[in-house]
């Protein structure tokens, strides 16, 4: 909480309050800041479902309502329940909470917070797609509709654009829903008919919107190799951005025959070295021509890296790149804006799916509310990550001698800690000092 109180709390109730676009009612007795710490809690705590709000916080510790008066600034003299929340989202926009999860990021990137995580300079920014929610029966006008054999399932999946920072933090961006709700005209005509929502559609949608929010960034895109086509590449020409791809024969089987044939006359491209009991060995080849399906031409550079390690296992993988490859470059552009990609899937969407977020959940009978709980899920989850990456509780380790995951066993008994302190210690005033905590430096970077 020490790094809330320190970047984000004096701005975040005010942030907070301005949530609804007033559309919550007035009836409603609940400040809207509090009832937004309300929604933050069942993720911040990993509570996994909402009854637990009314299990784990209302009616069990003594230390709650005070605790969550301190985070709101308010004297509540009660604690709603967890329909209160349903409610509450009910009336909340989504673009309040996009709103937020903006200022919160801005916040960060203004303080050079994330700095250390960049590619020659530029912002890396991971794309990736998720599935939500599935059914067998359809639910709502706008799922997804797959056929598998007999079975025909109904979903609704997501994008998201995550910004990468450093320590293996990644911080929700944007979020893009892929369904069909712009599907209007698929109206009575049978759902295999109507051309489908998909990752590519979403990423023409989302990455326009991100431009015009973020407009003084200039994104470096880490990408998996089905965004390796024309339409990605012209996208990101268009918006000045830069991009890391997986290279896989399979997608582009002509460019990987040229890349192969190219890579053997130019043996002298190599970069190698050791890391401890690593080593690898980089190569590239400049400006190869990619031929998209319309016909476009695109020059891209092409780089490899091949690693083994202390057991001979060896491990393969490259890139395309619209970056400038060269003796120089070659090896952050792997490291910093290739292999990152495995973050989104394990600090990503498998952390909250596989824990107390429990992203898959169905947080509410109101499909229009799933977007809501999935935007609070982001929002507390950058929150989750500040705490659990920062210098502050690796310091904290420190003192006991041992590393973080070491003092705690694990990350979820970080959130079991948090949530045992929340209901059974009063939360000391001066824990929230603003002038205190600012004599306190803490960073994400794990130097
Ligand atoms: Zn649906």
């Amino acid at each position: 909480m020490v790094q809330t109180t320190r970047h984000f709390f004096p701005q975040l109730n005010a942030w907070l309050e301005r949530l609804p676009d007033t559309r919550v009612p007035e009836a409603c007795t609940y400040p809207t800041r509090f009832l937004a710490w309300w929604g933050l809690a069942l993720y911040l705590f990993q509570l996994s479902a909402r009854r637990q709000l009314d299990f784990e916080l209302r009616d069990g510790g003594a230390a709650v309502r005070a605790n969550l008066n301190r985070l709101a600034e308010t004297q509540q003299t009660t604690l709603p329940v967890h329909d209160t929340l349903d409610y509450f989202l009910g009336h909340v926009v989504l673009s309040g909470w996009e709103r937020l999860r903006r200022q919160m990021v801005q916040r960060l990137v203004r303080m050079k917070a994330l700095d250390a995580a960049r590619v020659l300079g530029l912002p890396v920014l991971l794309l990736d797609a998720t599935g939500l929610i599935c059914f067998r029966q359809r639910h709502c006008p706008h799922c997804l509709v797959q056929r598998h054999g007999k079975v025909t399932l109904y979903l609704h999946q997501v994008l998201e654009a995550k910004l990468l920072g450093p320590a293996g933090v990644v911080l929700s961006l944007g979020s893009e829903f892929i369904d069909n709700a712009d599907a209007a005209a698929s109206a009575g005509r049978p759902a295999e008919e109507v051309k489908q929502d998909c990752e590519l559609k979403a990423m023409q949608r989302l990455l326009p919107r991100l431009k015009r929010e973020y407009p003084q960034l200039r994104f470096m895109l880490s990408l998996d190799n089905l965004y390796a086509c024309g339409t990605t590449f012209a996208l990101l020409e268009q918006l000045g951005w830069s991009c890391v791809v997986t290279f896989k024969e399979g997608r582009t089987p002509a460019l990987w025959r040229e890349y192969v044939a190219l890579r053997g006359q130019c043996p002298e491209q190599v970069v190698r070295r050791s890391w401890r009991e690593r080593r690898q060995e980089f190569r590239w080849v400049k400006r190869l021509v990619h031929e998209d399906s319309e016909g476009r031409r695109w020059e891209l550079d092409a780089l490899e890296c091949h690693e083994t390690n202390a057991d001979d296992a060896e491990q393969y993988f490259a890139w395309l790149t619209t970056l400038p490859v060269g003796r120089k470059t070659v090896e952050e552009i792997a490291e910093k804006g290739g292999r990152t990609r495995w973050k989104v899937e394990n600090e990503g969407f498998n952390r909250q799916k596989n824990s107390g977020l429990n992203l898959e959940h169905v947080y509410s009978s109101d499909p229009e509310k799933w977007k809501s709980y999935y935007l609070l899920l982001q929002i507390a989850f950058i929150l989750v990550q500040l705490l659990e990456r920062g210098s502050l509780l690796r310091r904290l380790a420190q003192e006991w001698g041992r590393p973080v995951w070491k003092l705690f066993g694990s990350l979820k008994n970080v959130a079991r800690r948090l949530l045992e302190s929340l209901r059974f210690t009063v939360w000391a005033e001066d824990w929230f000092d603003a002038q205190q905590a600012a004599r306190v430096h803490i960073s994400l970077d794990s130097s």
